[in-house]
Protein backbone atom coordinates (compact mmCIF):
# COMPACT_ATOMS: atom_id res chain seq x y z
CA UNK A 1 0.00 0.00 0.00
CA UNK A 2 1.27 3.58 -0.78
CA UNK A 3 0.58 5.33 2.10
CA UNK A 4 2.40 8.09 3.24
CA UNK A 5 3.92 7.22 7.08
CA UNK A 6 2.39 9.96 9.14
CA UNK A 7 4.56 12.47 11.57
CA UNK A 8 2.91 13.71 14.67
CA UNK A 9 1.99 17.12 13.00
CA UNK A 10 1.03 15.56 9.60
CA UNK A 11 -1.94 13.72 7.97
CA UNK A 12 -1.15 10.78 5.74
CA UNK A 13 -1.39 12.39 2.22
CA UNK A 14 -2.66 8.98 0.97
CA UNK A 15 -5.45 8.14 -1.43
CA UNK A 16 -8.43 8.16 0.97
CA UNK A 17 -7.31 11.39 2.65
CA UNK A 18 -6.69 13.55 -0.92
CA UNK A 19 -9.46 15.47 -2.07
CA UNK A 20 -9.43 16.63 -5.99
CA UNK A 21 -11.85 19.14 -7.10
CA UNK A 22 -12.55 20.13 -10.76
CA UNK A 23 -13.77 23.60 -12.09
CA UNK A 24 -13.40 25.41 -14.78
CA UNK A 25 -11.74 28.16 -15.76
CA UNK A 26 -13.65 31.70 -16.74
CA UNK A 27 -16.91 32.66 -14.57
CA UNK A 28 -16.90 29.64 -12.23
CA UNK A 29 -13.46 29.88 -10.95
CA UNK A 30 -13.84 33.81 -10.48
CA UNK A 31 -16.51 33.16 -8.52
CA UNK A 32 -15.56 29.80 -6.82
CA UNK A 33 -12.46 31.15 -5.84
CA UNK A 34 -13.18 33.65 -2.91
CA UNK A 35 -15.52 30.80 -1.81
CA UNK A 36 -12.83 28.17 -1.64
CA UNK A 37 -10.84 30.47 0.57
CA UNK A 38 -13.84 31.13 2.53
CA UNK A 39 -13.90 27.09 3.19
CA UNK A 40 -9.68 27.60 3.38
CA UNK A 41 -8.76 26.31 0.47
CA UNK A 42 -6.77 29.01 -1.35
CA UNK A 43 -4.57 27.76 -4.42
CA UNK A 44 -0.95 27.83 -3.76
CA UNK A 45 -0.73 29.63 -7.28
CA UNK A 46 -2.63 32.00 -9.45
CA UNK A 47 -4.89 30.23 -11.00
CA UNK A 48 -5.87 32.80 -13.40
CA UNK A 49 -2.26 33.19 -15.12
CA UNK A 50 -0.70 29.82 -14.32
CA UNK A 51 -0.61 27.42 -17.36
CA UNK A 52 -0.90 24.39 -14.80
CA UNK A 53 -4.01 22.37 -14.81
CA UNK A 54 -3.43 20.70 -11.40
CA UNK A 55 -3.31 23.15 -8.88
CA UNK A 56 -1.86 22.60 -5.16
CA UNK A 57 -3.32 24.10 -2.38
CA UNK A 58 -3.15 25.96 0.94
CA UNK A 59 -4.88 22.24 2.37
CA UNK A 60 -1.99 19.52 1.17
CA UNK A 61 -4.81 17.05 0.68
CA UNK A 62 -6.91 18.87 -1.97
CA UNK A 63 -6.00 19.83 -5.44
CA UNK A 64 -7.72 21.72 -8.09
CA UNK A 65 -7.98 20.61 -11.36
CA UNK A 66 -9.11 22.99 -14.08
CA UNK A 67 -10.95 21.68 -17.39
CA UNK A 68 -13.36 23.00 -19.61
CA UNK A 69 -16.51 23.72 -18.52
CA UNK A 70 -18.80 21.10 -20.38
CA UNK A 71 -15.96 17.92 -19.00
CA UNK A 72 -16.73 18.63 -14.90
CA UNK A 73 -19.23 16.19 -15.12
CA UNK A 74 -17.25 13.97 -17.56
CA UNK A 75 -14.39 14.07 -15.08
CA UNK A 76 -16.35 13.66 -11.40
CA UNK A 77 -18.44 11.08 -12.90
CA UNK A 78 -15.34 9.08 -13.87
CA UNK A 79 -13.53 9.46 -10.69
CA UNK A 80 -11.07 11.48 -12.63
CA UNK A 81 -12.23 14.42 -9.74
CA UNK A 82 -13.97 13.77 -6.49
CA UNK A 83 -15.93 16.85 -6.45
CA UNK A 84 -16.68 19.73 -9.33
CA UNK A 85 -17.89 22.96 -9.27
CA UNK A 86 -20.62 23.51 -12.81
CA UNK A 87 -23.48 24.95 -14.03
CA UNK A 88 -26.72 23.72 -13.46
CA UNK A 89 -27.00 24.21 -17.37
CA UNK A 90 -24.11 22.00 -17.41
CA UNK A 91 -25.31 19.38 -15.41
CA UNK A 92 -28.92 20.08 -17.14
CA UNK A 93 -27.07 18.86 -20.33
CA UNK A 94 -25.19 16.50 -19.28
CA UNK A 95 -26.36 12.79 -20.27
CA UNK A 96 -25.67 10.58 -17.57
CA UNK A 97 -26.07 9.60 -14.14
CA UNK A 98 -23.45 8.83 -11.51
CA UNK A 99 -22.62 11.76 -9.63
CA UNK A 100 -24.40 14.08 -6.50
CA UNK A 101 -25.67 17.29 -6.89
CA UNK A 102 -24.70 18.41 -3.23
CA UNK A 103 -25.10 22.06 -2.83
CA UNK A 104 -26.41 24.67 -4.55
CA UNK A 105 -23.32 27.48 -4.53
CA UNK A 106 -25.30 30.32 -5.47
CA UNK A 107 -22.99 31.69 -7.53
CA UNK A 108 -22.08 32.16 -11.40
CA UNK A 109 -26.24 32.68 -11.05
CA UNK A 110 -27.62 33.54 -14.61
CA UNK A 111 -31.22 31.99 -16.70
CA UNK A 112 -31.73 29.55 -19.80
CA UNK A 113 -33.76 31.33 -22.25
CA UNK A 114 -35.39 31.22 -25.27
CA UNK A 115 -34.81 34.85 -27.32
CA UNK A 116 -35.20 35.37 -30.88
CA UNK A 117 -35.35 39.31 -32.56
CA UNK A 118 -37.02 42.13 -31.03
CA UNK A 119 -39.04 42.58 -34.27
CA UNK A 120 -40.00 39.28 -34.49
CA UNK A 121 -40.96 38.99 -30.56
CA UNK A 122 -43.44 42.17 -31.27
CA UNK A 123 -45.76 39.46 -33.50
CA UNK A 124 -44.74 36.52 -31.78
CA UNK A 125 -46.91 34.51 -29.54
CA UNK A 126 -45.31 31.20 -28.25
CA UNK A 127 -48.57 29.87 -26.99
CA UNK A 128 -49.08 29.23 -30.63
CA UNK A 129 -45.67 27.62 -31.92
CA UNK A 130 -45.96 23.83 -32.84
CA UNK A 131 -42.48 23.36 -34.57
CA UNK A 132 -39.53 26.15 -34.11
CA UNK A 133 -36.15 25.86 -35.39
CA UNK A 134 -33.30 26.60 -32.64
CA UNK A 135 -29.88 27.64 -32.37
CA UNK A 136 -27.87 26.35 -28.93
CA UNK A 137 -25.76 24.49 -27.52
CA UNK A 138 -28.00 23.19 -24.80
CA UNK A 139 -29.13 20.59 -27.34
CA UNK A 140 -30.39 18.12 -24.75
CA UNK A 141 -32.55 21.27 -22.52
CA UNK A 142 -34.09 22.29 -25.55
CA UNK A 143 -35.08 19.33 -27.11
CA UNK A 144 -36.48 18.74 -23.67
CA UNK A 145 -38.03 22.03 -22.89
CA UNK A 146 -40.23 22.17 -26.12
CA UNK A 147 -40.82 18.58 -26.27
CA UNK A 148 -42.93 19.17 -23.03
CA UNK A 149 -45.08 21.39 -24.44
CA UNK A 150 -45.43 19.12 -27.58
CA UNK A 151 -43.51 21.51 -29.43
CA UNK A 152 -41.32 19.56 -32.46
CA UNK A 153 -37.86 21.50 -32.90
CA UNK A 154 -35.15 21.83 -35.62
CA UNK A 155 -31.79 22.00 -33.53
CA UNK A 156 -28.74 23.56 -34.99
CA UNK A 157 -25.94 22.75 -32.48
CA UNK A 158 -23.68 25.62 -31.83
CA UNK A 159 -20.71 26.15 -29.37
CA UNK A 160 -21.09 29.23 -28.75
CA UNK A 161 -21.86 33.14 -29.51
CA UNK A 162 -25.18 31.83 -30.32
CA UNK A 163 -26.51 35.34 -30.60
CA UNK A 164 -25.36 35.13 -33.74
CA UNK A 165 -27.71 32.77 -35.42
CA UNK A 166 -30.83 34.99 -35.87
CA UNK A 167 -28.35 37.52 -37.58
CA UNK A 168 -26.48 35.61 -40.44
CA UNK A 169 -30.23 33.63 -41.19
CA UNK A 170 -29.30 30.01 -39.06
CA UNK A 171 -32.44 30.42 -37.16
CA UNK A 172 -34.38 33.06 -36.01
CA UNK A 173 -34.52 32.02 -32.20
CA UNK A 174 -31.53 31.08 -29.77
CA UNK A 175 -31.52 29.16 -26.49
CA UNK A 176 -28.83 30.75 -24.22
CA UNK A 177 -27.95 31.85 -21.18
CA UNK A 178 -28.60 35.29 -20.08
CA UNK A 179 -28.00 37.18 -17.00
CA UNK A 180 -27.82 41.14 -17.20
CA UNK A 181 -29.88 40.99 -20.87
CA UNK A 182 -27.17 43.31 -22.94
CA UNK A 183 -25.36 40.68 -24.59
CA UNK A 184 -29.14 39.87 -26.27
CA UNK A 185 -30.16 43.65 -26.45
CA UNK A 186 -26.71 44.47 -28.32
CA UNK A 187 -27.74 41.82 -30.77
CA UNK A 188 -31.44 42.94 -31.15
CA UNK A 189 -32.69 39.80 -29.54
CA UNK A 190 -35.24 39.60 -26.32
CA UNK A 191 -36.14 36.75 -24.05
CA UNK A 192 -39.32 35.58 -24.96
CA UNK A 193 -39.63 32.27 -22.93
CA UNK A 194 -37.82 31.76 -19.52
CA UNK A 195 -36.32 27.57 -19.22
CA UNK A 196 -34.50 27.62 -15.90
CA UNK A 197 -32.53 29.61 -13.18
CA UNK A 198 -28.61 28.86 -13.08
CA UNK A 199 -26.17 28.50 -10.45
CA UNK A 200 -23.11 26.89 -10.15
CA UNK A 201 -23.50 23.74 -7.87
CA UNK A 202 -20.76 21.42 -6.32
CA UNK A 203 -21.32 17.74 -7.50
CA UNK A 204 -19.86 14.83 -6.22
CA UNK A 205 -18.60 11.35 -7.35
CA UNK A 206 -20.41 9.08 -5.96
CA UNK A 207 -17.92 5.93 -5.37
CA UNK A 208 -15.62 8.33 -3.72
CA UNK A 209 -18.57 9.66 -1.22
CA UNK A 210 -18.74 6.06 0.11
CA UNK A 211 -14.41 5.64 0.17
CA UNK A 212 -13.50 8.91 1.07
CA UNK A 213 -16.30 9.87 3.06
CA UNK A 214 -14.46 11.59 5.94
CA UNK A 215 -12.42 13.72 3.44
CA UNK A 216 -15.01 15.15 1.10
CA UNK A 217 -17.19 15.45 3.85
CA UNK A 218 -14.99 18.15 5.86
CA UNK A 219 -14.40 20.17 2.57
CA UNK A 220 -18.11 19.94 1.32
CA UNK A 221 -19.00 21.09 5.13
CA UNK A 222 -16.61 24.13 4.87
CA UNK A 223 -18.27 24.87 1.25
CA UNK A 224 -21.55 25.21 2.72
CA UNK A 225 -20.64 27.19 5.63
CA UNK A 226 -19.14 29.58 3.21
CA UNK A 227 -22.03 29.71 1.46
CA UNK A 228 -24.20 30.42 4.03
CA UNK A 229 -22.00 32.87 5.30
CA UNK A 230 -21.55 35.07 2.32
P1 LIG B 1 -15.84 28.31 -23.00
O1 LIG B 1 -15.97 29.79 -22.73
O2 LIG B 1 -14.53 27.72 -22.58
O3 LIG B 1 -16.30 27.92 -24.36
P2 LIG B 1 -18.13 28.18 -21.40
O4 LIG B 1 -18.77 29.20 -22.25
O5 LIG B 1 -18.95 27.00 -21.00
O6 LIG B 1 -16.84 27.57 -22.03
P3 LIG B 1 -18.08 30.10 -19.28
O7 LIG B 1 -18.56 31.17 -20.17
O8 LIG B 1 -17.03 30.41 -18.27
O9 LIG B 1 -17.50 28.87 -20.11
O10 LIG B 1 -19.33 29.49 -18.57
C1 LIG B 1 -19.20 28.50 -17.58
C2 LIG B 1 -20.43 28.47 -16.73
O11 LIG B 1 -20.61 29.74 -16.09
C3 LIG B 1 -21.72 28.23 -17.51
O12 LIG B 1 -21.94 26.85 -17.69
C4 LIG B 1 -22.75 28.90 -16.62
O13 LIG B 1 -23.16 28.00 -15.61
C5 LIG B 1 -21.97 30.07 -16.02
N1 LIG B 1 -22.20 31.31 -16.80
C6 LIG B 1 -21.93 31.50 -18.10
N2 LIG B 1 -22.29 32.73 -18.49
C7 LIG B 1 -22.80 33.36 -17.40
C8 LIG B 1 -23.34 34.65 -17.15
N3 LIG B 1 -23.45 35.55 -18.12
N4 LIG B 1 -23.72 34.95 -15.90
C9 LIG B 1 -23.61 34.04 -14.91
N5 LIG B 1 -23.13 32.79 -15.09
C10 LIG B 1 -22.73 32.44 -16.32
MG1 LIG C 1 -18.79 31.28 -22.39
Amino acid sequence: MATVMSSADSRPADAATSVNIALSKGRILEESLPLLARAGIRPVEDPLTTRKLILDTSLPQVKLTIIRAADVPTYVKFGAADLGIAGKDVLMEYEGDGLYELLDLGIARCRLAVAEPASLASRDDPRVWTRVRVATKYVNITRRHFAAKGIQTDIIKLYGSMELAPLVGLSERIVDLVSSGQTLKANGLVEVEHIADISAWLVANKAAMKMKRAALKRVVDELSAAVGSK
